[in-house]
């Protein structure tokens, strides 16, 4: 799994300003089993308590590589890796067909790479340090279920991809192997021999487009507890596709992430006051909540979503300003001049009826009356043809 170390987390330490008991919980629970890390939960109650910090001394040397977020090898972390899954994968038999399916939440549009990624790009422009720590937090988790997910596929493959690379079976059973009915995993299977592709189940490769970050926390935070949502239900359906229970479990407890992730994203949008409407500017009160019946014929259904107290249900008119309806722009002098020469230039002819290619090519007979003749014979050319 992965794991941030968080600078802001490291300054907020002993020395600076008072750690909360739960606080110091769960930093030590955040740290990985790597020697450094081990070594900075082992010095950091002694110097809470003060018994321990004279300059030079071990604790406070990591101390200082700490605050600088750096191992005990003196080199840069931001990322950590911890060599374990969050979450057990363990798969009982080998389905390409199901990886497949499984690369839907690996570099789909309700993918992991696509969730880490739009908390991610969140992260960096966000100065809320409630919402700035969640999100890194759960941007940090996605990239873990990415790991969980992208190993159930390789798990999945992982049959296929030694028949392959061995050439162990002969072609035509091979071939079959790997494209089995619904399979279409000859694309990850052969071209990318057996590595997890940033491809969604269908072969479309992962885009940033999927990330629709637009830096306002109540329009970000909506959009994400409906990509939560959408993960969720990508999830389920997965599950629904596979009775391999150690497929299914890690599924299970990816889905319920999902949930648990919508819920934080929804406190976090309802802790701000007012969040709806988004932005600063009002709406327009006249329309603000108005319900415009714009379609016609039977079938208009009236509920919540367009009846009093909350909407006024209007039928459908135009120049709802009271205006014309008619689109007006103040042009210069020169401009009009130059529109006026060019629709003086592109002027249709309304009394022209001008030749076409399809007439010419068909007798000079419209296209409709040649067809109406139905099939011609073939006219035999006059000269014998020279090849
Ligand atoms: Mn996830
Ligand atoms: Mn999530």
């Amino acid at each position: 799994m992965v794991q941030v170390i968080r600078r802001a987390y490291l300054l907020g330490g002993f020395g600076r300003e008072e750690r909360s008991d739960e606080q110091r919980l769960v930093r030590r629970q955040s740290l990985g089993t790597n020697a450094a890390e081990k070594e900075l939960a082992e010095v950091r109650p002694r110097n809470r308590e003060g018994e321990a910090g004279a300059p030079g001394s071990a604790c406070m040397e990591a101390r200082r590589r700490e605050c600088n977020n750096l191992t005990s090898k003196g080199t840069p972390i931001m990322f950590s890796h911890n060599k374990r899954l969050q979450y057990t994968v363990r798969v009982n038999e080998c389905n390409p067909g199901l990886a497949n399916l499984m690369l839907e939440q690996f570099g789909g549009p309700q993918g992991e790479l696509a969730a880490a990624l739009r908390y991610f790009s969140q992260y960096l422009a966000e100065d809320d340090p409630g919402r700035k720590d969640m999100l890194i937090d759960i941007a940090t988790e996605e990239l873990s279920h990415l790991e969980v997910i992208g190993t159930i596929v390789a798990m999945l493959n992982k049959g296929a991809k030694g028949r392959i690379a061995e050439g162990a079976d002969d072609q035509a059973e091979l071939y079959r192997a790997i494209t089995g009915a619904g399979n279409d995993s000859h694309l990850t299977q052969v071209l990318y021999g057996g590595g997890v592709a940033f491809t969604n189940s269908a072969g479309v490769p992962w885009t940033a487009a999927y990330v629709d970050t637009i830096g306002d926390p109540t329009c970000d935070l909506r959009s994400n507890i409906a990509a939560e949502a959408r993960a969720k239900m990508t999830y389920e359906r997965l599950m629904n596709c596979t009775s391999d229970p150690g497929v299914r479990e890690a599924l299970g407890f990816l889905m319920t992430r999902e949930v648990s992730h919508q819920q934080s994203f929804e406190k976090a949008l309802y802790s701000i006051q007012p969040s709806f409407p988004p932005g600063k500017l009002p709406p327009m009160k006249e329309f603000e909540n108005v319900y415009f019946n714009m379609s016609t014929g039977d079938g208009d259904a009236r509920g919540p979503w367009n009846r009093e107290p909350t909407f006024a249900f209007r039928e459908a008119q135009p120049a709802v300003d009271g205006g014309d309806g008619l689109p007006q722009v103040k042009v210069s002098p020169d401009e009009a001049a130059l529109l006026r020469d060019a629709a003086a230039r592109l002027k249709s002819d309304s009394a022209s009826d001008p030749m076409t290619g399809a007439m010419l090519g068909s007798d000079g007979n419209a296209v409709g009356a040649k067809a109406r003749k139905g099939p011609q014979k073939p006219t035999q050319p006059d000269t014998p043809s020279r090849h």
